[in-house]
This record gives structure tokens, sequence and C-alpha cells, in this order.
């Protein structure tokens, strides 16, 4: 691109055709740039099956792809001609962008099969039906549209983006096409060399010098997602998630200068993006300031505002003393850490509550608006500043002048901004000997942002704008101010936290103004120095104590930036509510003002992540309402969480962040700042916790019970149902005592475990926390009302008003009655096994529900009742129940052939079984313990802690179902119980714990999907069996399959409208891999089983399917797996969660004989596996 279109034109020969053939003498020629490059086999056979090499480097993977972040101008489908004059089109995935047309075979693809930069683009135009050329000084690219509509798009976007390339190639003096290295490499699989060209922070892959030279090339590889490897003697590695380009130079020597070359441009990609990823933490930043596109990298430096890099050309035009363009990957000197700050601070959001406070929407611009209307909306932005909102002080130069000096003193850079471009000169005289310029009066008072911003202005050109256009402007921008006055006690403020009582002896009366965003206090209502002034916007939190915590009834403390704490108290309860109000008016913006109609116990802002952007913390605004924490994301819109519900809540890293474990979700919640942090942390800890002896109060599971009681609930369903006396018999005092204790502390961090807990004393824990449960279950207002219903003589009408006194219950009670109801009716149903008829439960629950006495059955029967109706008064679904009643059944019946066939050293029948690190080998045996509620993630951290393995980051260690005959394995999902693949197993399979390495580039595809589905053709192959025999026969024919949500079904081809198959994707089981004596026609195999869980037939299929890339197979089965689990396919923290969350591992193993399964091991899978048709089902949770 830095040279001029005439030196390429010169140095072009002309193609002959046979250079072309013999580069794609490997396929046929379809089409000349299809050449087979792109097909896995030739590049990237290095392993039998799914691989993707484990490098350190992968760990980039999850930041933004780089390859997306210039804006892309324009994409869709299209066909596009083969230009050696073959008579078909082909269709293509066509993206534009300032830079490139690149066509992609589809549109998941990362790497272009072409792409023509548009520098050399010469004419763009509409020629026969819906057709286009694109025409290069050598070359004539014919796309066709589906529409004339698409078409003139099309035409459209190229032309303004080609139109103005003369001014960009000045433009971009470090565009990255200065190359640092060239030459040819050859690339493991294709027959011919490449010109391969490393640039700036890219590799680009050109068929030859000649095409290097017209700008027409196959593709580019950012190289911040690069990983370069020494493979062999010549020949080296550039890996990225998405490929493994394997490159041979021409020699030893000049391989070292490639993987130099290539290992600068990683190290420059991630320098490069190193000013950009700061910039683009403040979250208005990674949207261009001016039509919105994502991820700009440019700046206007004097104007504060981000833009991207088809509107920096536009201020570019503006010259330099309107607005001062710089890159925020090449321009790295500019990018000091005080002008980093100052773009943090400020942000594209707030810098254009000033440039663009008034707007039209006719105006507005978006990514893809056209040249011209971008150039007219700038300059009226910049260079009129015709949107801009207009300072007070607007047009009286000397209190401009003087506003100015004095607010460069104070942290304020937005209002530096503002009366900057309102027309306060940069310039004047401040009057002061010492200090005669505000710039010098900044660097006084120890403000290097506001002195940065000045310095980058002072020689701006001011907007000048034009006539009548200000004078609306001036309407526009009166915005209501919040202000209020009144006299306050306040204690001095404090650098640490408030830990004692204040008296009122502390605390001086003062008079407290807040007033254009300032809230300041006065030794009385007469004097006009303030003792002290906190700017709003330097407030960080606001936290309203409880009354009488202090000397004066009712008292709010204020947190500062700088680590400051200001304790204000009143008598008056409405004086009180009326600061609070006001004060957080004053510091939480208009995005998350909904905040301010919450009774907050605390409100403010804090830095936080979440999701998988764990790169960049966001700031986030946050109140704390009982125990629910609402938020305000970046720009996401409200939620809320619920304190009591997380699943886990911890502090980590030396106390410096809060981790709250959600369904689905963790919020991290960092400390910016010690202080307001640590109030904050105490507070979200409190109100996490049991906030007293109401049902509701306790911590809730997702469902609305305490945690408790599904606790108890669960561990008597997997260990109790076959004990006798269950719920009569009592337990031992003291471990009932302790284990109540436990509860109430934590419920969430409590695991009962078979062999830790007994019995009985977990089923009376249940009955003591409902005995002693303040209201009571039935509320202490309707207690009476149920038991006077158990008095009706009519059934009818009993079950019926037992329904309405059911709907009057609170949410928490009902949902808690109905999971005791059911529990109990299924207990009951047990009762030949564990002597609980419905009666013996009833006199047992009765009094223990209604806290009475016992001395009468009256209580009794209305447990009896509840229980005996129980799918009439809760309406419960029958197919349900049953469902239930049999996974008990299968439960107690493995545990009784456990517990007989082989008794294990401890209660509970534990599987004793080995499993293998890495590779099956006598040395890599493990012998585990596997109780029925282990994951598959415990186990792995199990064998890991055992040989003292570190997870690193990004490491996916993973618990593999291997079955050597049928030649596929399968990663155990990281919540999978263990126990029930094992009596699956056949007598070939085996347990192994090691990495998947495919599981990033995984989660990197699941992550930029918005839901997971996908459709294409794969080769599909059944296995039928002849005549019994189990002989197979079959071959692999090409089918079109659409997998969503719910059903995989496949298709004749792409145009049938029936499917001929149809299956359920949860039941299906997905192992990679296809048996070799199948003779499958790529190595890109995954064996399918389907097990129809229909109790009368159970079926088990087996077939096989296979995709024509890695890339293919990879998608299929990340999107499989994403199905199957609702989108959680790997923990949100890694392993490392599991890992500290488990109970350490039980050193005795070490020196217990354990049971030896070598030998004997197959029998008894044999036998076990016999009894769980099901085996899914076993242990699953019974929620
Ligand atoms: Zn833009």
């Amino acid at each position: 691109m830095n040279t001029s279109d005439r030196d390429m034109s010169l140095q072009v020969p002309n193609r002959s055709k046979g250079r072309y053939s013999s580069l794609c003498s490997d396929d046929e020629l379809l089409d000349d740039e299809d050449n087979t490059l792109w097909q896995d086999d030739g590049i990237n056979s290095l392993q039998g099956s799914f691989y993707l090499p484990d490098t350190g480097r992968l760990a980039s993977a999850t930041k933004e792809d780089s390859s997306q972040l210039t804006a892309v101008i324009k994409m869709g489908w299209l066909d596009k001609n083969p230009p050696q004059g073959a008579l078909y089109y082909q269709r293509r995935w066509v993206k534009l962008d300032a830079d490139y047309l690149r066509y992609f075979d589809n549109d998941k693809e990362v790497y272009s099969k072409g792409l023509i930069s548009t520098a050399f683009i010469t004419n763009v135009v509409s020629v026969g039906e819906l057709k286009f050329e694109v025409v290069t000084d050598n070359r004539t690219f014919i796309f066709r549209a589906e529409t004339e509509a698409e078409r003139k798009e099309w035409v459209t976007a190229l032309q303004d983006c080609t139109g103005g390339r003369h001014r960009r190639s000045i433009m971009s003096p470090g565009s990255p096409l200065t190359p640092e290295y060239q030459g040819y490499l050859e690339l493991r699989g294709l027959r011919s060399k490449l010109y391969t060209v490393v640039a700036s922070d890219k590799v680009f892959l050109y068929k030859a010098i000649e095409d290097y030279r017209i700008g027409v090339g196959i593709t580019s590889i950012e190289m911040n997602v690069g990983n370069v490897k020494d493979t062999d003697r010549r020949s080296f590695d550039l890996t990225t998630p998405y490929r493994i380009f394997s490159f041979i130079a021409e020699s030893e020597q000049l391989k070292e200068q490639w993987v130099d070359a290539m290992r600068n441009a990683i190290g420059e990609a991630l320098s490069n993006s190193e000013v950009a990823n700061r910039i683009w933490a403040e979250p208005s930043n990674s949207l261009c300031a001016d039509c919105g596109a994502p991820k700009p990298e440019w700046a206007a430096i004097n104007l504060c505002v981000v833009v991207c890099k088809r509107c920096a050309g536009e201020h570019r035009g503006l010259g330099p003393s309107i607005s001062k363009v710089r890159s925020l990957k090449m321009d790295r000197k500019v990018w000091t850490e005080e002008l980093v700050q100052v773009f943090l601070l400020l942000g594209n959001e707030r810098v254009n509550s000033f440039w663009a406070a008034n707007v039209p929407p006719s105006e507005a611009l978006t990514p893809s608006s056209c040249s011209e209307d971008r150039r007219r909306f700038i300059a009226n932005k910049y260079r009129q500043g015709k949107y801009r909102k207009y300072h007070p002080l607007y047009g009286n130069q000397k209190e401009l002048n003087n506003a100015l000096c004095i607010n460069v003193q104070s942290s304020d850079v937005l209002e530096t901004l503002s009366l900057i471009f309102c027309g306060a000169d940069v310039n004047c005289s401040t009057g002061m000997a010492s200090c005669p310029s505000p710039l010098s009066l900044a660097n006084t008072h120890s403000q290097p942002l506001q002195a940065e911003l000045l310095s980058h202005n002072l020689n701006t050109e001011l907007p000048r704008s034009e006539g009548v256009e200000d004078m609306e402007a001036v309407h526009y921008s009166a915005t209501p101010c919040v202000s209020h006055n009144g006299f306050l006690f306040k204690t001095a403020s404090m650098a640490r936290a408030i830990t004692e009582r204040k008296a009122r002896e502390e605390f001086s009366r003062r008079w407290c103004t807040l007033n254009d965003g300032t809230f300041s206090y006065y030794e009385s209502d007469r004097n006009s120095n303030p003792n002290g002034a906190l700017k709003a916007s330097e407030i960080v939190c606001l936290a309203v104590d409880t009354s009488e915590k202090h000397g004066y009834d009712h008292t709010f403390e204020l947190y500062s930036e700088s680590e400051r704490l200001y304790l204000f108290g009143t008598d008056d309860p409405d004086s009180h509510k009326e600061w609070v109000k006001s004060i957080a008016k004053s510091f939480i913006p208009a995005s998350a003002e909904p905040l301010l109609r919450l009774g907050f116990e605390r409100i403010g802002r804090l830095k936080c992540k979440d999701g998988l952007n764990l790169q960049t913390s966001k700031v986030g605004w946050f109140a704390l309402v009982g125990s629910t924490l609402h938020a305000y994301l970046e720009n996401s819109q409200g939620e809320e969480i619920h304190l009591r519900k997380l699943n886990e809540l911890s502090i980590q890293q030396d106390n410096e962040v809060l981790v709250l474990v959600e369904r689905g979700r963790t919020l991290y919640i960092e400390g910016e700042r010690k202080l307001d942090f640590a109030g904050w942390s105490a507070a979200i800890q409190t109100a996490a916790g049991s906030g007293g002896d109401t049902l509701s109060q306790q911590q809730l599971t997702e469902t609305d019970i305490p945690v408790i009681v599904h606790s108890c609930i669960g561990y008597i369903t997997q260990c109790g149902l076959t004990s006798e006396g269950i719920y009569r018999k009592s337990g031992v005092n003291s471990r009932v005592a302790a284990l109540c204790d436990r509860f109430r502390r934590d419920a969430r961090s409590l695991r009962l475990k078979e062999g830790e807990q007994q019995v009985d004393d977990v089923s009376n824990t249940l009955k003591r926390f409902f005995r002693e449960l303040e209201e009571g279950l039935f509320t202490s207002e309707n207690g009476s009302t149920w038991l006077s219903t158990a008095a009706i003589q009519d059934e009818n009408v009993k079950i019926s008003q037992y329904k309405v006194l059911l709907n009057r219950l609170p949410r928490v009670n009902k949902a808690t009655l109905q999971a005791l109801i059911n529990h109990l009716y299924c207990v009951q149903r047990f009762s030949e096994l564990n002597q609980m008829n419905l009666h013996n439960l009833a006199i047992v629950f009765g009094p223990t529900l209604f806290q009475t006495d016992g001395k009468d059955y009256t209580a009794g029967r209305a447990i009896e009742d509840l229980i005996q109706h129980y799918t009439l008064i809760f309406e419960v679904d029958e197919q349900q129940l049953k469902k239930q009643l049999e996974e008990i059944t299968v439960i107690i019946q493995v545990r009784e052939k456990l517990n007989t066939k082989f008794p294990s050293t401890e209660p509970g029948g534990h599987f004793i079984c080995t499993v293998y690190l890495e590779e099956k080998m006598d040395t890599t045996e493990q012998h585990v313990k596997i109780p029925g509620s282990m994951t598959a993630a415990e186990l792995t951290c199990e064998v890991l802690d055992r040989r003292n393995i570190p997870v690193k980051d990004k490491e996916y260690w993973s618990c593999w179902e291997v079955s050597d005959k049928e030649e596929m394995e399968r990663p155990l999902h990281y919540q999978e119980r263990v126990l029930p693949i094992l009596h699956s197993f056949g007598t070939d399979s085996h347990l192994l714990i090691k990495k998947h390495l495919a599981m990033e580039a995984v989660i990197v595809y699941l992550a930029n999907k918005v839901d997971p589905s996908k459709h294409g053709m794969m080769k599909f192959r059944e296995e039928r069996s002849i005549l019994g025999l189990g002989l197979t026969t079959g071959s692999f024919h090409d089918r079109y399959f659409i997998l969503n949500s719910t059903s995989l079904r496949m298709y004749k081809e792409v145009r049938s409208n029936r499917p001929e198959r149809d299956w359920p994707v949860k039941n299906l089981r997905i192992y990679m891999g296809i048996k070799k004596k199948l003779r499958p026609p790529t190595c890109w195999g995954l064996t399918v089983v389907y097990e129809s869980k229909k109790q009368e037939k159970p079926e088990r299929q087996q077939w096989y399917l296979c995709c024509d890339t890695h890339t293919e197979m990879r998608e299929w089965y990340a999107t499989f797996l994403s199905i199957q689990n609702d989108g959680n396919v790997w923990p949100q923290d890694g392993l490392q969660q599991t890992r500290s969350a488990r109970v350490l591992p039980d050193t005795r193993h070490g020196n217990v004989s354990l049971i030896p399964l070598r030998g004997s091991e197959n029998e008894m899978r044999n036998s076990v596996a016999a009894f769980s048709q099901d085996a899914l089902a076993l242990f699953r949770d019974v929620r």
C-alpha cells in the first residue's frame, strides 16, 4: 500500500496458466483460488483426530480475535465466478473492510480463500443480471448478488471504499503492509511455495510475488493469536486457535530468520494491542465515538474521542489544527500513561455528553454510513461544534478563562474539555507570575491529566459555529442539576472503616450544600469558604447505616475515590432521606438511574468482570437492597443478583476479589480501592448468609427451597430410603446440633457426604430445622386453618380447601412444602424397606411441621392428607412422579447390589476403579474411590492432586471415557457423574485423565455464536446388524444435517423437506473417532450412540458421522456439547474452583489395601452394567 499503483502495474507479468495448474493439481481445478490450501488433510494431518497443539500462547484466543477488529463495512453471501472462465459460480461469504475485500468458504471461516486490497481496486461496475465487476489493474473479479438491492449496496460500498484510496494511502504511512520480512515458504501439504509476507502484526500469504505486488492474496493471519514453534531442521509451525500452518523454509538459516520475523510480529501484535486493550477497558471506548463501529483503533487525542478507521480518515480531513489523529496500535510513543488515563477517565460516552449532546436522529451516523455522510457529520461535530453542549459561561470570555484556571486545579477533566471547546483560552493569562498559564497551574497543582489535555490543545482551532444554530443548542443544553442544602452533623473524615460506634460528641454541626456537582460543608451557613468539598464524580459509594448505629439516629457514609470516608448524621429521618437521595442522584449516571428508586443500604460503583471476557474489567453500578444486589454493568440492562441464592460466594486473592457464583455465570467484583470495597464485601457477605430463622431468610436454591432442606432431602434420597425407621429414629444429638449449626452458618458450603454423615443425623437435622423455624412452614397466621381443614369430612371439599390454603402460602413456603411432601411421598412408597408408611410419617411430621406438642393427631391428620393426596393437592404431573420413583428404584437396586456383592471397606459402597493419567500404561495407573456423587471434574482433580500436577491457566484437564476396541473416546462433561459411566462400560473401555486440547477452540467458537445450532453436509453411516449376528454392513453416504436445540435431523439432501431421521439431541452421546475397520472416508469422524429412554423398550443404536475438515468436526462437536449442557461446557473458573472447593484427598488411600480391580474388574462391571439400562439416570440429582 505504500507503493503507488503505477509501480504495481509495471511489475506484473502475465500469469501463465501452468503455474496455477501445478498449484492446484492436488485437486480438481475448481476455482483458481480454491486450491488445496484449505483442505485440512493438507495442512493438518499431524494427528489422527481432533487436535490442537498444546501451547501456552493459545490462551490469547479468548482475547477478541483481532481479525474481527477491523470494522466490517459490508458482508454477505455472493456468488463468485472463477476467473479462469469456468462457467459456474461458487457461493462465497464476502467481507469488505476499509483495507480488503475478502471471500471465504463460509461465514464461520477465519481465514479467507482470497483477498483483494481495496487500494488496488480501480473500478467497480454493475454488469449483466445481478452481477458486478471488481476491477484491478490486472484482474477482474465478477460477483453475483441475489437481489438487485443487494448488488446496489455492494457496488456503493465498494465504490465508497475505493474512491478514497488516494487519500488513504497518504493517510497511513505506518500501514501494516510495510513488510518486515518476505519470501517464498513451503506450506506443508501444498506442492508449490507461497509468497509469504510478514508485515507489522500480520502474516500475509500470496501465491506468488506477482500477486503480492498487485494486492491480490490468499489470506492474512493475525499474529496476536499466533504462536511459532520450531519443529524440525527447516520447518516450523505457526499455530493459531483456528489452524496450524506448517511451513518449510529453504534452509535452516532462513528458517531461523522466518521464525524470528514471525515472533517479532507476535510481539508487535501484542504490544500493539496493549494500548488499544487498555483504552477499550473503558467500555464506551470500544465503540467509535462518531459512528458506533466496534473496536475503533484510532483516536483524536485533543478532542478525546476514540474513533474507527473510516471516521479517522474524515478527522484527518479536518486538519491537525482541529483534530490530532493517532493510532492506538501504531503510534505507540504518543500514548503516555497520562494520555491513556485521560481516555479512561473520560471515555467516549462522557465525552459525547459534551460533543454530541444534541444530535438530531436524522444526522446521526451508523457504522455503515457512507463517506459523504461521515465527512459532513464530523465537520459539523468538531469543526462547527454544532452538537455540543454549551457551557453556561459560553460567550463570556473572561469568565470562561477564569473558570478554566480554577478548574484545571481540580480533577474534573471533562469540565476542562467543555470549557476549552466552548471558547476558554488555553493560553490565557492567569495573572500569577509563578504559574502564568493554565498548563503551569495544572502542573503546579499536580493535575497531570489536566496538563495532558491542555498540552494537546495549545494550538487547537476552536469550533466556529454559525449564526442561529448556537441559539438552538443553548436551549437544548439546560439539564436539571441536583441541589440541596441544610445542616448535618459530621465527624472528621477517615482513612479506614468505622468499626465502633461514634458518639454524639464526635460530630460537629456543619452547613452542607450540594450544588453544581459538588458537595461542600461549611463552618456555618454564613461562611462563604467551605471547610471541605467533594466532587460528586469523586464519590464512589454511599452507605446508609441502620438507625441508631451511631450517636445520631440516622447516619450515612460517603466514600471518595481518594479512599476517604465521611460520616454524616442527623436526628431527622426526613432530612436524612432527602440527603441520601440527593447525593446518590448527583453521582449515579443516567444509565444506572433506576437504582435511585430503590431503598438501598449501599450504592456506588465497583470494578468487575464476568462471562468470557475476564481480560478487562468494566465499571458497574451497584445497589444493595436486603439480600438482592442490583447491578448495571457496562451498557447492559439492569440485573438482580439474589445473594441468598448464590451457588457460592468467596473472597479471593488476598481479599481483593469478591467472587459471586450464580447458576450460569460468575461475577468477579474487584477491590479497586480498599476502603469502599471492604464495606461492600462485608455487606454482601452478610446479605448472602442466612438472615434469620424464618424460611425466606435462608439461603435458597434456584427453585426457592432452603439449601438446608434441599441438601437433606437429596442425601436421604440417595442414601437413606432403605434405612429402617428413617425419620423416626433419632440421631446423635451432638452431631445433629453441630450439623444444624454448620447449615445455619453457611448452608451453601456444606456438602453432605455418605460416610461423613449418618442418615439419622441428617434426617433429624431436617426435622429440627422445621421445628425451630420462626413462623413455621404453614405460617403462624394460617397454621390453625390448615389444622381445622383436616377435620373436614367431605374429601373433595377438604382437598379444594387445602389447595386454597396452599396458594395462600408465601412463595418460599409453598415451594418448600411441595419439595418436602414430594419427598415424604417417595419415602412411604418404599415403606416395605424402611417401615415408614403414611401413618408413621404423619405421626412424626405432623407436630414437627405444625410445631405442636403432638398430644392429639390433628397435625398428623393434616400431614397424612397432604401426602396421601399429594398428586391432587399439588397438581403433580403423574408421569414425572413415575419417572422419579423409577429413578429411586434404580438407585436402591444399585446400592443393594454393590453392598452385597462388593462390600467395601467403608459404609456406603463406593466403587474403586482404575484411572489412567495421560496414557494407558501400568505406570500411570491410579486407583480411585468413586462415590456415587463424584463428578468428572472431581475425579480429574483427585488424580491431578495425587500426582501433584498443577493446573495451569487454559489447561483443560478432563476425564475421558476411552474405548479401545471401538477406537473412540469421549471427554466426560465436568459435571457428569462418573459412577454411572463406569457401570455402563464394556470390557474394553477405561477412564483416562488428559488435557482436552480442543476445548479452547470449542469455547472460542461457542462464544462467537448467538445460539448453538448448525447445519451442513456430513457423511453418514449406520450400523446395521445382519441376521442379528452383530456383523455390520453399509457405507458412508452424504447427508444434510440440521442440529438445533432439541433435535438432530437428517435429510437426504439440502432441498429435502422431510427429514429421514430425527433424534432428540439430549439422548445422543457423541464420541470422537470411528473404528478404522469401517473405513471412514476422512479421519474427522464422530461415533454417535443413541439411547432411547423408553422404559418398556430401551433401545441403543450406534452410527457414524464423518466431516470433511477438522474445523467442521470441531464445530459439530462443540454445538452438540453446548446443546446437551445448556451452554455450560466448562466451569467458568476452570478446574481451580473444583479443586479448591473439594475436600482434600483422603490420605488414607495410600495405606489401606484397595480392592484389586484388575482381573475381577470386568466381571464386576458386567454384572453391574446389566442393571443399569438407563445408566445416565443413575445418581442424577433428584430435584
Ligand atoms: Zn466511526
